[in-house]
């Protein structure tokens, strides 16, 4: 039983966190998406509300979301994983990513981190461009399942 974690804050999910998701699907007999619940990003959706619109938009057997708290290492550990999934959408990922691959091999060496590319067209997507546009009244119905669409639409109303 090969299972992996796919860690982030998925506010909100957009197309580009499925294509991963998919992906890793193909790799691992179970993907747990981890949605981090204390990160230091200040985020628009509440922990709940993140899980429940992955929860919504993740039809594929075998992949669970949970919310996370503490280190990531531990995440695993508890959940017996072999493998850290994250995206690279680019070059700009790439720094921090590589940093924080290192760092979590440093805290348990058994964890190994493995990037996945998304589809060429999600590689310009990421929640945060999503959360700008919608907040300015913007289109987002091709980047984030229609959930998601209505519950930024929500937010940002008024
Ligand atoms: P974090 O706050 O940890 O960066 P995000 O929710 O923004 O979390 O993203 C979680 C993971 O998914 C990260 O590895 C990020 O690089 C990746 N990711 C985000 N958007 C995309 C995308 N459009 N295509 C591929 N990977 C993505």
């Amino acid at each position: 039983m090969r299972r992996a974690i796919y860690p982030g804050s998925f506010d909100p999910v957009t197309n580009g966190h499925l294509d991963v998701i998919e992906r890793a699907r193909k790799l691992f007999d179970e993907v747990i998406v981890a949605v981090a619940i204390n990160d230091q990003k200040q985020p628009v959706f509440t922990p709940n509300e993140r899980v429940t619109m992955l929860q919504d938009a993740i039809k594929a057997r075998g992949v669970h979301v949970a919310p996370m708290s503490g280190l990531l290492v531990d995440f695993a550990a508890a959940a017996n994983a072999c493998a850290v999934i994250r995206g690279l959408r680019a070059i700009s990922d790439f720094e921090f990513e590589f940093q924080m691959a290192l760092m979590n091999r440093k805290l348990d060496s058994r964890v190994e981190t493995i990037f996945l590319m998304p589809k060429e067209e999600y590689t310009y997507l990421s929640s945060r461009i999503v959360k700008e546009i919608a907040r300015l009244g913007g289109d987002v119905s091709a980047f984030v399942p229609r959930p998601v669409v209505e519950a930024l639409a929500n937010k940002f109303r008024g």
